[in-house]
């Protein structure tokens, strides 16, 4: 079952596996929250803390996993860059150059970054319209 415990195991893995050298300098939460067609993930600051929220809709076992690995990792290269969490701030705006992107890719996250784009353009608006969450 995808509840916030899964979540949390799942945003770990990401953590470990793909950013094993960005530190972890306060606590990050994770959970599903919102229902939304365009907003798959979003990273926010909660005082000291991060709080990464994924849309709720994704709960649905036919969202890919790599949809939601993606959203994670793409919410952690926010926090890398200093975006909602303690790191020193790298860039001015979150999303210019497509620096997420190009972060993904030099981190061996293309084939799933590809794969959710994908996804995104082709499955998505049908899904998004039946499932009932
Ligand atoms: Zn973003």
């Amino acid at each position: 079952m995808r509840d916030d415990i899964w979540l949390k195991e799942k945003l770990e893995k990401i953590w470990e596996l793909l950013f094993p050298e960005i530190p972890k300098g306060n606590n990050v939460h994770v959970k599903f929250k919102g229902k939304s067609l365009r907003r798959f993930g979003c990273i926010k600051s909660k005082g000291k803390d991060s709080l990464i929220e994924i849309n709720s809709l994704f709960k649905d076992e036919r969202v890919p996993e790599y949809v939601i690995d993606t959203t994670l990792a793409h919410e952690l290269v926010h926090y890398m860059h200093g975006f909602h969490s303690p790191l020193p701030r790298k860039y001015q705006h979150p999303h210019k150059g497509g620096i997420v992107d190009k972060e993904l890719i030099k981190r061996g996250f293309g084939y799933n970054l590809k794969l959710e784009k994908v996804w995104a353009k082709n499955q998505w608006e049908k899904l998004f319209k039946i499932i009932k969450i």
